[in-house]
């Protein structure tokens, strides 16, 4: 049932759309996002919204995480960096497409059940921090994609010195409710283009 549901969310709500990266749509059909929800939400799972997952954060809506993967041009080769762990739920879709995921959540209570489900459903290519994405993860940089899934005032100056040239990052921007998604290239030689794509709401990404 729950697999009908999910292959039906990507029939109407992303392929329907805009999204045709057959990988992409391939890990949205895989990743089974009710693991991901509080019980009290699950029956929503699949509902073209995002949703609360405790702390006062939200999981985002599933169109959006697949328009945001997409961007990132992920293959079985490249390694990314996720700012805003959260219920880990877009943790695993770049898990299925990426070689190494290293990804940092501010709250612990958060990063441990993400931790937890991630961890039993077998993903042995994603390492967890818990700390301030402000930081990224220096140890491991430079990365072939940075995805940021909070919203900072500002784009934060170290993430892009820790994109790899060649690279891209995803990253929603804007004090307030509402943000625009952008777009960072990283060209090689090492310029940088950045581009406005689409409106968007995230919370935001907190100051230590
Ligand atoms: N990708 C997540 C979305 C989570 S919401 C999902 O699919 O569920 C955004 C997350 O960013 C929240 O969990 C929040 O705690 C986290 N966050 C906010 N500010 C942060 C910061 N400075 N560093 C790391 N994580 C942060």
């Amino acid at each position: 049932m729950r697999e009908e549901e999910r292959v039906e969310m990507v029939r109407t709500q992303v392929e329907g759309r805009d999204i045709d990266d057959p990988a992409v749509l391939a890990a949205m059909r895989k990743v089974e996002r009710h693991l991901f929800i509080p019980d009290s939400r699950r029956k929503e799972a699949y509902a073209d919204r995002p949703l609360p997952i405790g702390s006062d954060q939200t999981i985002s809506q599933p169109y959006i995480v697949a328009y945001m993967t997409e961007l990132l041009r992920l293959t079985k080769s490249k390694s990314v960096l996720e700012i805003g762990t959260g219920s880990g739920y877009q943790t695993a879709i770049l898990a299925e497409l990426a070689e190494k995921v290293f990804t940092v959540e501010y709250i612990a209570s958060l990063s441990g059940e993400a931790r937890e489900i991630l961890d039993k459903l077998n993903y042995r290519n994603i390492a967890y921090r818990v700390g301030d994405g402000y930081a990224g993860w220096p140890e491991f940089a430079p990365f072939d994609a940075i995805i940021v899934t909070c919203a900072p005032d500002d784009i934060p100056d170290t993430l892009i010195g820790q994109l790899a040239e060649g690279g891209r990052m995803v990253i929603p921007m804007g004090a307030g409710s509402y943000q625009e998604l952008m777009l960072i290239e990283k060209k090689p030689g090492g310029k940088v283009v950045i581009r406005d794509l689409i409106g968007v709401r995230f919370v935001p990404m907190v100051h230590s």
